[in-house]
């Protein structure tokens, strides 16, 4: 879709330019579970969705719409729908999408909770997912040639930062009529937006870049106005539905989404390269820099690289890695990303907190590696306290 509004503007305005109750200037927040009429003509015409409206809370509500209003604007996608959480989008589409007897294909390293959703709980309902290689395109390419319901796609991906090629991949399922999904929680749709790079349906975790804080949890998915439907249909029976109040404040962080993305960009760009000269570490994984192995790929699908960065240390020991985190002053060690208070964490407790040690290492993911999510503060202060993190351990 072709939007004169530029992103910065739609950060603020998008899905809240209509009048709301007596001139209120911010969304109200509507707890109502449900909305009454006075002409049953007119019920009956919301019901059926002839007239736009409001029945009953765990379908549709105001506040919740003005949310995936502005993600969709922002995405430019033809639809949007939301839930609780970002794996509850994510099972709602796949529960949604799919049927048994269906085959996926995906990549080694999505999000923990995604994958358990292709190891554990979809081959029980005959849904089988091939998980190639994610630096391997080739393969993945040949895996979609052979025939799938859907490709499942993330990039960057969490916690190694590797970079799948959007417009390659979705070209390759357009040849097959494959559905193709991408989870751009970890790009924002500030630097990547993958409906224009051909895919079908985006999605996000809410809870992490778009709301910023760290206080609401959120999903929400655009795109394909027929495929949201019907993931909007099984969420709505499902029950995952996203809370007003969360709705709320997801949409308030979002004003801020392009501020907060520009100067993690910058940050984390900057912290990626100290890491990389600094003696006491190994490997920096960040796509900004000329070392990554797929910086040409970010370079031309990524208007900008993200706050995400994972390294690891030297001493590539989880021992180590719990000798640097409680001595970091600005930077929650906690489960999350994407705040404005930097977050630093290690993959056995945060985004594969559900894998054995011995299914990361199958995945590639050392026990070393460090996962820092940027946040908005001085870079100054950041480096100065990573630099005297790394000298006491
Ligand atoms: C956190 C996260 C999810 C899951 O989101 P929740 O809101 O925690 O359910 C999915 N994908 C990625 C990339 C994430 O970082």
């Amino acid at each position: 879709m072709n939007n004169p509004v530029h992103k910065d503007t739609q950060s603020v305005w998008g899905g809240e330019e209509q009048s709301w109750m007596q001139g209120a200037t911010q969304v109200p927040v509507v707890h109502s579970v449900s909305f009454g009429y006075r002409d049953m003509d007119e019920w009956m015409q919301v019901a059926k969705g002839e007239k736009p409206g409001h029945i009953y809370g765990r379908n549709t509500n105001p506040t919740v719409q003005a949310f995936e209003e502005k993600v969709r604007l922002l995405e430019g996608g033809q639809a949007a729908t939301s839930a609780a959480t970002g794996m509850g989008i994510i099972s709602s589409a796949l529960f949604g999408l799919l049927g048994s007897g269906d085959r996926v294909v995906s990549i080694k390293d999505t999000y923990g909770g995604t994958s358990k959703l292709f190891f554990e709980f979809l081959p029980r309902f005959q849904v089988n997912t091939t998980l190639c290689d994610t630096a391997d395109h080739a393969a993945i390419e040949t895996e979609i040639a052979k025939g799938c319901k859907l490709v499942y796609l993330e990039t960057p991906t969490n916690p190694t930062i590797k970079i799948l090629d959007l417009e390659r991949l979705t070209a390759a399922a357009k040849k097959t009529g494959a559905i193709v999904i991408v989870d751009n929680t970890f790009a924002t749709p500030i630097n990547q937006n993958p409906l224009q790079l051909g895919a079908d349906l985006v999605l996000h975790s809410a809870t992490k870049f778009l709301g910023g804080h760290a206080d609401a949890l959120g999903g929400v998915i655009c795109g394909n106005k027929d495929l949201v439907e019907k993931i909007y249909h099984f969420r709505e029976i499902n029950g995952a539905t996203l809370h007003p109040m969360a709705a709320y404040l997801l949409l308030r962080g979002m004003k801020t989404l392009h501020l907060r993305v520009a100067r993690q960009n910058r940050s984390a760009l900057e912290i990626a390269r100290f890491l990389f000269e600094h003696p006491a570490v190994g490997r920096v994984y960040y796509p900004g820099l000329e070392t990554h192995d797929n910086y040409e790929i970010a370079c031309k699908q990524m208007q900008g690289f993200g706050g995400m960065l994972s390294f690891e240390l030297k001493e590539n020991t989880l021992e180590a890695v719990k000798r640097l985190l409680p001595r970091l002053r600005f930077a929650h060690a906690a489960a999350n990303l994407g705040a404005v208070e930097t977050l630093v964490g290690m993959p056995a407790t945060t985004s594969h907190v559900e894998c054995t040690a011995r299914e990361r290492a199958a995945m590639g993911i050392p026990e070393g590696l460090v996962r820092y999510s940027t946040g908005i503060e001085d870079t100054r202060d950041l480096i100065a306290d990573l630099t005297q993190a790394l000298e006491g351990i």
